[in-house]
């Protein structure tokens, strides 16, 4: 059997460590063959249900346990998981399963009742409840009941992912079955991507990323591909992911900048409590980092961050080490082997190298469409390959990226180009400050004018105009917000991004 596992697969840790703990969660743990043997399991039910290759789950659950399971199980049929936010509304969910003809769900839901008149309409082949037991659905309990013969996956399963779109439906991003003339291309992408962070047997991984979201999967999937043991946490906690840290001398951990934010505002008195001196690698990324946070992680956990820029549609795209972090701190980072940046102006024109622009990329993993949607069109795909991500930024002589903001959150207030990053980056200097999101709202005068609005640390204050003085000294006069509202809690979406639309929308909604 051995020599049927792929290394680097469940089948093959199963086989070669098999009472080692693979995953962590809460005070559940899965071995290496345990979970090779829930998945064997799961895969005979879903075989039995009419689950084949190429076909495509939905996947709509917290960050448990389970997942690993499910992921494995998907990969010994050939199938493919469809990683689906658990905050979709029914109507979305339905959207969703039709779009990418879905041929089964498996869900955590408390409630799940209310997911059936979608699913009658969709008809997936397999309903599976994890926590609930529902009418309509097969129990977690019962999916697993029965032993079955080892299966050995050939390859990872295919992972399809939503993105949220900021308008219109939800746009289906799914794997490209690579030509064989480029195999060796995404081969060597790939293992360019691996190289940045190597990982192995000993390293411990904390997850606290989402499955709806490409980066949990991708993090589960490295770990399990390295034999590493993984924490998974349900729901983030800061205080929680610094216990873990400490408890299972933690070695690499992801967390996107919003979970870092959620850390500083412990304090550092708090900070101090625990040993964090296991972590190798701190790596964070899929939004702005501002330079007061990428300070703050050098304080606490030396020189161990990573910084990472990727978009669904492209894949990963860029990558800085600490090493990188030390002679070009500002950047996102160095471009992944085969991978091409390209930047233009607003009519598409290349600019000169420095300048800043429209970035297009084309990685060897690029979509050509969306799942089961019309093409794409030359203002997003150019003829060559080359996607536009909707980001302005440059990239330096040596090929460096340095990201600016997101183009649809850019103000253009009196002709003049504002990037709320760089107003976002001083503001969270303040020390009352936990979060900012700046906005453009429109302004009879100069066409938009610069809101912002802030969360505070817990118990801080911020008296009238202290934050306009604060910004007096660091931003030019047309940068600095005309108006700052105190809010609870900014709108973010599953992976701690900020919904910027839903702040402008009230400003916006009676004029577009
Ligand atoms: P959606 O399309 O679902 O509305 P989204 O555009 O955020 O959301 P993703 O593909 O998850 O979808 O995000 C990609 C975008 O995230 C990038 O285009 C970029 O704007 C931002 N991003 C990712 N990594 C970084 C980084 N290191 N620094 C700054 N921005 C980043």
């Amino acid at each position: 059997a051995a020599a049927t596992a792929r290394p680097g697969s469940v089948e093959h840790w199963a086989l070669t460590r098999p009472s080692v703990v693979a995953f962590v969660e809460g005070d559940r743990s899965l071995t290496w063959g345990e979970l090779n043997d829930h998945a064997d399991r799961l895969a005979a039910a879903l075989s039995e249900r009419g689950i084949k290759a190429g076909d495509v789950v939905g996947v709509r659950t917290q960050i448990r346990i389970e997942w690993p399971v499910i992921d494995a199980a998907l990969a010994k049929l050939g199938a493919a998981v469809l990683g689906m936010n658990w905050r979709l509304t029914p109507a979305e969910v339905e959207y969703v399963l039709g779009n990418s003809g879905a041929a089964g769900l498996i869900c955590d839901d408390a409630d799940p009742a209310p997911l059936l008149p979608a699913l009658a309409r969709c008809q997936p082949k397999v309903q599976i409840s994890i926590d609930t037991a529902a009418s309509g659905f097969t129990s977690w309990q019962d999916a697993l009941s029965l032993p079955a013969e080892p299966r050995f996956s050939r390859q990872p399963a295919g992972l399809v992912i939503y993105t949220s779109g900021t308008t219109g439906l939800p746009k289906g991003v799914g794997q490209n079955r690579v030509a064989p003339a480029d195999m060796q291309r995404v081969a060597e992408y790939y293992a360019s991507i691996a190289a940045r962070s190597p990982r192995g047997i000993d390293d411990v991984i904390l997850c606290t990323m989402p499955f709806s979201h490409g980066a949990g999967p991708g993090l589960v999937r490295g770990g399990v591909n390295a034999g590493a043991t993984m924490i998974l946490q349900r729901r983030f906690d800061p205080v929680e992911v610094l216990e873990l840290i400490q408890t299972y001398r933690v070695t690499i951990w992801t967390g996107v900048p919003t979970m870092l934010k959620r850390i500083a505002a412990l304090g550092d008195d708090v900070m101090t409590h625990y040993d964090l001196s296991s972590m190798r690698a701190l790596h964070t990324g899929a939004a702005p980092v501002p330079p007061s946070l990428k300070q703050w992680a050098r304080a606490h956990f030396g020189e161990t961050l990573h910084e990472a820029y990727g978009a669904t549609e492209v894949g990963m795209i860029a990558h800085l080490t600490p090493d990188m972090q030390k002679v070009r701190p500002a950047s996102s980072g160095y471009p992944y082997r085969h991978v091409e940046v390209s930047v233009r102006d607003d009519k598409g024109r290349p600019l000169p190298t420095g300048e800043a622009g429209e970035l297009w990329i084309r990685t060897p993993v690029t979509i050509k469409n969306y799942l089961n949607a019309p093409g794409l069109g030359p203002d997003t795909l150019d003829p060559d390959g080359f996607f536009r991500v909707g980001d302005v930024g440059y990239v330096d002589e040596e090929g460096y990226i340095f990201i600016t903001d997101r183009i649809k959150d850019m103000i253009i207030s009196g002709g003049v180009n504002i990037y709320p990053a760089e107003i976002e980056a001083v503001l969270i200097r303040h020390p009352a400050i936990q979060d900012v999101a700046v906005i453009g709202i429109p302004d009879d005068e100069f066409g938009e004018s610069v809101k912002a609005f802030v969360e505070l640390k817990p118990g801080a204050t911020l008296a009238d105009g202290e934050l306009r003085d604060f910004a007096r000294g660091a931003l030019a006069s047309y940068k600095r917000p005309k108006s700052i509202d105190i809010v609870d809690d900014l709108p973010r979406n599953t992976m701690g991004k900020i919904l910027k639309r839903e702040l402008r929308e009230p400003y916006w909604k009676d004029r577009d």
